[in-house]
């Protein structure tokens, strides 16, 4: 390297990040496209929160309150938590790049799970520490191979529980298993994002171990059940240190005043949170059966999408599946980043979008759906 630059240099390590690249949304030349490859939900956000954003559109030259304090208070409400340990931030992305930022130096590492979540690997990366991938075991996180990961430089350990894009859950028990065998510095990140979809009596979101923890935090969002995705909000429930730690780095008003008054009026509806998970778990169910019939292979899942795993045979590729739907308005979501060269990711849909996929994919594979 020269010793006179030329120009202003990023930090070692930024530039060999690979930036995140969000779900198609274009089918170019068709009429009616289904985006299915972001999991947003099909229902659209409550009414009543479309009412607060609203509202808050009459104020727009006020700062929000910084403390987002009428969310906070809807959540802590919500699930009988003190109201000290909840921070939001834009986004749960917003939260996962701050605990990166709070406790990961250059020389660090953090294990992430083999098809875990892009975003921890480039907030890992982002602050300078090394990622550290634990295998998974029939897509799914194995606790065993994530302990074995971790040597004295490890700082946190990310888990998305249910896992994207695999839909898979760990058991609370082996979640506890998993906190028991870390040393009591590294923080164990549960990044909760489904949680609301999951129906399994051994699932756990994180709560309770949060709360009988101090190196264990989870992180929340209304971008999947609640469909407020482009208002990015996210929260996190961690012990009071960690808390302190974060507020003292964030943007000072990192929620807008809309977001807030959204975010509070959809954690109150429950009754369209309930109605859009029932219509989750029906297609859940009706799309692993019909995709199965067609001769994919689909891993089971608990979270608002399916990730379906196509023959190596000639024509009959993830790609070339992928081709063939977006040709007809079905935009589902390549994993190759994630570790699946072979695999495509649908989200749950409207019923209309559902069975279209059914019948095209039908069509591809030479089968009748
Ligand atoms: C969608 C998703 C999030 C949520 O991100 P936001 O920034 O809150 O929209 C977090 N983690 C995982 C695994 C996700 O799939």
């Amino acid at each position: 390297m020269s010793s006179e630059l030329n120009q202003p240099v990023p930090r070692p390590g930024i530039l060999d990040i690979a930036a995140y690249v969000p779900g198609k949304e274009h089918a170019p030349g068709v009429a009616r496209v289904f985006k299915l490859s972001s999991n947003e939900t099909p229902m659209g956000p409550s009414p009543r929160a479309i009412e607060a954003f609203r509202q808050g559109a009459g104020h727009l030259e006020l700062y929000p309150d910084g403390q987002a304090m009428a969310l906070r208070e809807a959540i802590a409400e919500k699930y009988g938590l003190n109201l000290s340990n909840i921070l939001c931030g834009n986004g749960s992305d917003e939260l996962l790049g701050l605990l990166c930022h709070v406790y990961l130096s250059p020389g660090d590492e953090a294990v992430i799970t083999e098809h875990g979540f892009l975003v921890y690997k480039i907030q890992i990366m982002g602050a300078g520490a090394t990622p550290v991938v634990a295998k998974e075991k029939d897509c799914t996180v194995d606790v065993d191979a994530v302990l074995a990961a971790v040597t004295p430089k490890t700082k946190i350990v990310f888990i998305a529980n249910p896992g994207n894009p695999t839909g898979t859950y760990v058991a609370a028990s082996e979640i506890r298993r998993l906190h028991a065998g870390l040393p009591k510095h590294v923080l164990l990140v549960l990044d909760a994002a489904y949680a609301e979809y999951v129906r399994r009596n051994d699932y756990e979101a994180g709560i309770e171990l949060v709360s009988s923890a101090r190196n264990v935090v989870m992180t929340r969002t209304f971008s999947k059940v609640y469909g407020l995705a482009a208002l990015r909000i996210g929260w996190i429930y961690a012990p009071a240190a960690i808390i302190d730690a974060m507020n003292r780095v964030r943007g000072p008003f990192n929620l807008n005043a809309p977001a807030i008054a959204a975010g509070a009026a959809a954690i109150r509806d429950q009754d369209f949170v309930d109605k859009a998970v029932e219509h989750n778990l029906l297609w859940i169910d009706k799309l692993t059966h019909a995709l199965t019939d067609l001769g994919l292979k689909v891993t089971p899942s608990v979270a608002n999408f399916v990730l379906m795993h196509f023959p190596d045979v000639d024509g009959k590729r993830a790609a070339d599946a992928d081709a063939f739907l977006t040709s007809r308005g079905y935009i589902l979501r390549a994993v190759k980043g994630y570790g699946f060269a072979n695999s495509l990711r649908m989200t749950i849909g409207s019923e209309e979008a559902n069975r279209g996929v059914i019948e095209t994919l039908g069509e591809f594979m030479g089968r009748k759906a």
